[in-house]
């Protein structure tokens, strides 16, 4: 078998969103779906590649990079070779995400021509996932996050996961580029939540890099103890790794990062190796499922576990393919008040992600990566040339 094209094809449509205190119902996005063709008529398909998640199509940097670069370097070649694309993609400095894309429309081509999930041909470990309620940061006030923790305990999540306030203040409502930790508002909500749902809820606590010393990271850290939260994750900008050592030696709440740091499977490595955090952190737009599956192998090896980043049909097939020793939880979201995650998409028969009464997430038994497209919905919007504009929590607005 020899592959024969690579085609991007970008198109229209709506998703809920949310920023800063405020529902964004049926924000239009460019959503794109990538698709590898063969010559014997299988093909590959990989939906978004930017953002958090499968919502976000690629922009056009992203897009030219495979329409000119890779698909020079793929067309002709058989596309069950897999690693020795990974390799070629990773010498020559692929951007991460588009590492992804590519790889797994190429797992999708192996389960379609095979006729099984991608996570069963990885090695079937799990059908369903433990999920947890990830939210958007800013939500607004207090009791706003204490309702949304309540109601997603009533949707049957078993574990919520707090973003909290940064590059805004809740006080005034306003964007605050330059200073974005608030860090008296973000204690506050860590003993509310706790308060309301803390004992019968899992919860987890994500600041996204926001506190820029280790003294902030470790007066939150010790409420964090305090309360018996699960784990404390990506709490300063990763790059400074020292600090990050200092911190993990400090507290005993599990510190779970890199989560956005680039590297992919080589930084997580030296991070385990320096014991910079105690729970390792990926996911599949850093290099795709096999840069994921190799990450999640070393963590097995030095028994850290590998918490895998965003939701994402990708990440979900890891899962499914990993033991809950070393992948424990699927981050379901980002989900806020008025923000409604659980409609399928209009462009697929079925949701990618659905979760059950008891808070699990269930594997797709469906070939590939288990898509079922709407394909007259995508060819009526298509959109040639138009950008993708995902929403900065920095954004000003
Ligand atoms: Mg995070």
């Amino acid at each position: 078998m020899k592959i024969t094209d690579i085609k991007i094809t970008p198109f229209r449509t709506y998703v809920d969103r949310y920023r800063n205190a405020e529902p964004l119902p049926q924000t239009e996005i460019i959503q794109t779906l990538t698709t590898i063709e063969t010559d014997e008529g299988v093909a590959g398909h990989y939906l978004g590649g930017q953002g958090h998640g499968d919502q976000d199509g690629m922009g056009s940097a992203s897009r030219e990079f495979i329409l000119t670069r890779i698909r020079e370097l793929l067309v002709g070649q058989n596309p069950f070779d897999r690693e020795k694309f990974w390799q070629w993609m990773w010498v020559s400095k692929t951007p991460e995400n588009v590492m992804g894309v590519i790889d797994m429309a190429l797992w999708d081509l192996a389960g379609n021509y095979a006729g099984m999930p991608v996570y069963q041909m990885l090695g079937g470990c799990r059908d369903k996932v433990k999920a947890y309620a990830s939210t958007y940061p800013n939500m607004g006030s207090v009791e706003n996050y204490v309702e949304h923790a309540i109601a997603c305990r009533e949707q049957g999540y078993q574990a919520y996961k707090i973003h909290p306030y940064y590059f805004w203040n809740p006080e005034t409502g306003r964007q605050v580029p330059g200073r974005p930790s608030h860090i008296k508002h973000d204690i506050e909500l860590i003993h509310a939540v706790a308060d309301a749902v803390g004992d019968s809820m899992v919860l987890m606590y994500d600041p996204w890099g926001t506190y820029h010393t280790v003294e902030e990271a470790l007066v939150v850290g010790r409420e964090l103890e305090k309360r018996n939260y699960y784990w404390f994750e990506h709490p300063m900008p990763e790059e400074r790794v020292d600090a990050y050592q200092r911190l993990s030696d400090e507290l005993t709440i599990p510190i779970c990062s890199p989560e956005i740091l680039a590297g992919h499977v080589f930084t997580r490595a030296d991070w385990v190796k320096r014991g910079a955090a105690d729970i390792s952190r990926i996911d599949v737009l850093r290099g795709g499922i096999t840069a994921v599956k190799k990450t999640v192998n070393v963590c097995e090896a030095y028994g850290v576990k590998c918490e895998i980043h965003m939701s994402g049909i990708g990440n979900l097939h890891v899962l499914g393919s990993s033991s809950e020793d070393t992948c424990e939880y699927y981050e379901r979201g980002l989900l806020a008040p008025g923000v409604d995650y659980n409609s399928t998409p209009p462009y697929l028969e079925a949701s990618l992600d659905p979760m059950d009464a008891e808070g699990y997430v269930h594997l797709p038994s469906r070939p590939g990566l288990g898509y079922s497209f709407i394909w007259d919905y995508i060819s009526e919007h298509r959109a040639e040339g138009a950008e993708h504009m995902s929403l900065g929590y920095w954004a000003r607005g």
